[in-house]
């Protein structure tokens, strides 16, 4: 009988870093958060990491022979091959060769993903994917994440993670997006170009509900407060996130175009909070934009998984690339 193996996953996100453990069967054994601290710079967010993964194993009462492998899910573009992550600028890490960096010092192996499509993977295995041949993942927040899963396996490039949805140009000529260009999906529909919007509306004395609860402070205006601004009245701030909500809708039309994928899940921080607006507006836009053939047998879900989606998705693909047997789809 073969030996019993244990997976990790783990989600270092901007904030915070998630780790957990998991039996074979993917039973959540022991999970462990950490704060990212990302100003005290790459290498002390490397060393949280590693503490992190030693912490989790030693609560767990695991080996580290007893470990099969470790998934770790970063907030930016990967080298899938060499474990790179590129860019993850608010890790402070660039060209950071984490998988090298963590093998050598934890002697297990380790599989370098991008977050949204450990995610992504996360739903389609788990969640709200249904293991369906094509699952689109779409996660509005602070940026606008992407993945796709497609007959079982991420899509991505020869070398490089892709499914940059953010990124896509939705607004010729418009805003300036963190990349560098304009009109990106997420500099019109992020959370942080939703939350702009409404402090505008403040601003105008549009939005009442909302000045009494977050005022003209961005940093205060969450998923959560633009949901209680929308319920206690304010029909402004309501109207900037059903637009945010149906351009999202229009990026994904569009992609509905490309690929057909069987499910589209909508998950993230303003979908958690506003799931009722980003699930209509996004039905609304497959609807109106796509062609019939393809908007019509796609199902809209929200995620099912929240933030356990990351870290079931990174242990579940750690199983696939070092599990020695090959998982039927
Ligand atoms: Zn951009």
């Amino acid at each position: 009988m073969e030996r019993s193996k244990y997976w990790m996953g783990v989600d270092v996100g901007g904030t915070k870093m998630l780790a957990a453990l998991f039996d074979q069967n993917f039973k959540l054994l022991v999970e462990r958060k950490e704060k990212t601290n990302g100003r005290e710079g790459a290498k002390a967010v490397v060393n949280r990491l590693q503490t992190l993964i030693v912490d989790t194993l030693r609560e767990a009462e695991v080996s580290r022979k007893q470990l099969g492998g470790i998934g770790v899910g970063c907030p930016g573009p990967v080298n899938v091959n060499t474990g790179v992550v590129l860019a993850a600028p608010n890790l402070g890490w660039h060209n950071l060769p984490l998988r090298k960096k963590l093998e050598t010092e934890l002697g297990r192996p380790v599989l370098i993903l991008n977050d949204v499509d450990a995610g992504t993977y996360g739903e389609y295995r788990f969640g709200a994917g249904e293991q369906a041949r094509c699952v689109l993942g779409l996660f509005p927040g602070t940026g606008i994440g992407g993945g796709c899963i497609y007959e079982g396996r991420i899509m991505h490039g020869s070398a490089n993670s892709c499914f940059e949805v953010g990124h896509m140009l939705v607004v010729p000529g418009g805003r300036l997006c963190g990349c560098g260009r304009h009109g990106c999906l997420e500099a019109h529909a992020s959370r942080l170009a939703v939350a702009a919007d409404a402090v505008a509306a403040v601003y105008r004395g549009q939005a009442p509900a909302l000045r009494e609860l977050a005022g003209t402070d961005l940093s205060e205006v969450r998923s959560r407060t633009l949901a209680k601004a929308i319920i206690a009245g304010d029909e402004v701030v309501a109207g900037i996130v059903h637009r945010a909500a149906y351009l999202l809708g229009t990026a994904a039309a569009s992609i509905v175009n490309l690929i057909a994928p069987d499910v589209v899940v909508l998950g993230g921080g303003l979908v958690e909070a506003l799931e009722k607006i980003y699930v209509e507006e996004v039905r609304r836009a497959i609807t109106e934009q796509a062609m019939s053939f393809l908007g019509r047998p796609v199902k809209i879900r929200a995620a099912k998984l929240g933030d356990r989606a990351g870290i079931l998705g990174c242990a579940a693909l750690a199983a696939d690339a070092f599990g020695g047997k090959k998982r039927k789809s």
